[in-house]
């Protein structure tokens, strides 16, 4: 019998992070002289996708960037890293998205972002990108894009039948018929109280969060809890999933990585409690190193607990 491979297409942002250390951080008309300079790969999008590729998942990225160092820059990056990138559209106009960061001595950061050719992903592009999308097939987006392209990616994959998994960051309230009937969202403790209207501190208040989500017509919740790991909310059972125990170092784009995990479990036909067991240990290995997608963990680097 012929199995088919289930394609992952992540929706979303990519930028550039430029990083400045410095002992101070600027103050404003100030100018400081820092000690050193990087650039990485970021935006949630492009962290996801590069995660779940470097999972085993085979992922199509579809994005926008700009006609500039920065864009081509990305879209090399991308595949080097295995992403189908047909469906990375490049905008004449703007520029590819950026963040600024400067971190201080102690470690405290202040960044400014401009997302440039992210904000200008249309709906029709994200229809393009989904044109081959087929029932079963996994859709991850997250909201670094304009809600009209979060929605044509959704429905486009309500209408073909493929599972969509919502990650719902930056935390922005969503209306309600983007939920409804919604495969899978996967806020973190701050995100759900966002968008649950409540507050969100504690196991209770987590699991009536997610109880309110269910009613709101999501099929299935995964609310992610930093080093305690994550509870799993269904119709059908309640389940809280424990981190693996690490040294944490740096937990940027632990979610990202947790997000790409999940959808690479679920293109191997886990079910979603394995799934969510496998996005637990893999983001468990990306804390335990410095960055965004430079952190994100290889297959064998991850031990299913
Ligand atoms: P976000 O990065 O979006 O704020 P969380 O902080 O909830 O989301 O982290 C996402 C997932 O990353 C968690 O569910 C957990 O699996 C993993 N994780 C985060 N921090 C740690 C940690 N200190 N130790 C082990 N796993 C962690």
């Amino acid at each position: 019998m012929l199995i088919l491979t289930i394609m992952i297409y992540v929706v979303g942002s990519s930028n550039t992070d430029m990083v400045v250390r410095s002992e101070k951080l600027p103050a404003p008309g100030e100018t400081v002289i820092g000690e050193s300079f990087l650039m990485n790969p970021g935006g949630k999008g492009a962290n996801q996708a590069v995660g779940a590729s470097r999972l085993g998942g085979q992922v199509t990225f579809i994005g926008k960037i700009g006609d500039d160092l920065f864009g081509r820059g990305t879209l090399d990056h991308f595949r080097q890293e295995g992403l189908v990138t047909d469906f990375v559209v490049t905008d004449p106009e703007l520029p590819s998205g950026i963040a600024l960061i400067n971190v201080n001595a102690a470690g405290e950061n202040c960044i400014a972002v401009a997302p440039g050719a992210n904000n200008a992903l249309m709906g029709q592009e994200v229809l393009a990108g989904l044109e081959k999308l087929t029932a079963g097939d996994i859709v991850l987006v997250q909201l670094e894009i304009q809600p009209e392209a979060v929605e044509a990616a959704v429905n486009r994959a309500r209408e073909k039948g493929a599972k969509v998994i919502l990650n719902p960051a930056p935390a922005r309230h969503l209306p309600d018929n983007l939920l409804h009937d919604l495969f899978l969202i996967t806020p973190n403790e701050t995100e759900a109280a966002l968008l649950t209207g409540m507050p969100v501190s504690g196991e209770e208040d987590v699991r009536r969060a997610a109880q309110m989500l269910l009613q709101k017509g999501v099929r299935n919740v995964v609310i992610t809890l930093g080093s305690r790991g994550a509870l799993i909310r269904t119709n059908a059972y309640e389940r809280m999933i424990a981190a693996p125990e690490v040294t944490a170092v740096d937990t940027t784009a632990a979610g990202d990585c947790f997000n790409g995990a999940l959808a690479v479990g679920l293109s191997e036909r886990m079910n979603l409690e394995d799934a969510v067991r496998f996005a637990c240990a893999a983001a468990a290995v990306s804390v335990t190193r410095p960055g965004a997608q430079s952190a994100m963990p290889y297959r064998k680097e991850v031990v299913r607990e």
